[in-house]
């Protein structure tokens, strides 16, 4: 199964990707992983796309384009992957369609989540990430056991240096103005199924798996 997973900045992407990447043996691909993995390694990709995400826009089309596009090519993609913050915009989205034309690939569903704005805010601005693995928490919604320590692997939590309200702000903006046009493309294509993402996680994780057990 091939899925693309979507929703606004803090909507719960890589909460419920992780989970369901488990549950259905998928790959998790995050171009927002991917991206702070190159700028932690300091790679010319890393630096440029940093300038991008400090101030919360997105990094360009064709150098997101490319990296996806080499990523689905590699053999492990076969068994199934779940595209997590790809696509953002409509010619991402069509850029997608072609890379899976060449490589025969087809998507099953794209999953969108929707959660109102306060909320967004108040989930971005209390979000840690572990620094050794990455998995996800928030201060309040869903503390680890120890206030900085990773639950999984003992790594040291941090706050994304754009989780900042300014930079959130900016990030609802460009997600307004650059990624949703992008759901009525996919509601178009009939592939596109919502979820009201503004519940407990693990409501919204056995609606989505509900959901998948239906289609698979
Ligand atoms: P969030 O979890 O808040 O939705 P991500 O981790 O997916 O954020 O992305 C963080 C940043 O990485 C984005 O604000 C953007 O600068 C960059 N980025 C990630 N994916 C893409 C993409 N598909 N196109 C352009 N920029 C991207
Ligand atoms: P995205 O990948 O869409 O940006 P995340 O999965 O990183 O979103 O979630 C953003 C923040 O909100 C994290 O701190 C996460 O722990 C928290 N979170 C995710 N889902 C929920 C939920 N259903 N209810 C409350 N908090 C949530
Ligand atoms: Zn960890």
């Amino acid at each position: 199964m091939h899925l693309i997973i979507m929703g606004p900045p803090g909507a719960g992407k890589g909460t419920q990707a992780e989970r369901l990447t488990k549950e259905f043996s998928l790959l998790h691909i995050s171009t927002g992983d991917i991206f702070r993995n190159a700028v932690k390694e300091g790679t010319e990709m890393g630096k440029k796309a940093k300038e991008y995400m400090d101030k919360g826009a997105l990094v360009p089309d064709e150098i997101v384009i490319g990296i996806v596009r080499d990523r689905l090519s590699k053999p492990d993609c076969a068994g199934g992957v779940l595209l997590d913050g790809f696509p953002r915009t409509l010619e991402q989205a069509e850029a997608l369609d072609e890379v899976l034309k060449e490589l025969g690939m087809v998507f099953d569903a794209v999953i969108n989540i929707d959660v109102n704005e306060e909320e967004l805010i108040n989930r971005l601005t209390g979000r840690r990430v572990c620094r050794n693995c990455g998995t996800t928490y928030h201060i309040k919604f869903n503390p680890p056991k120890v206030r900085t320590i990773c639950d999984h692997c003992g790594g040291e939590l941090y706050q994304r240096s754009d989780d900042t309200i300014e930079t959130v702000k900016e990030r609802l903006v460009v997600y307004k103005k650059q990624t949703m046009p992008m759901i009525e493309y996919y509601e178009r294509k009939g592939i596109l199924k919502n979820f009201d993402g503004a519940r407990d996680i693990n409501e919204v994780f056995t609606d989505i798996k509900t959901y998948l057990e239906g289609i698979k």
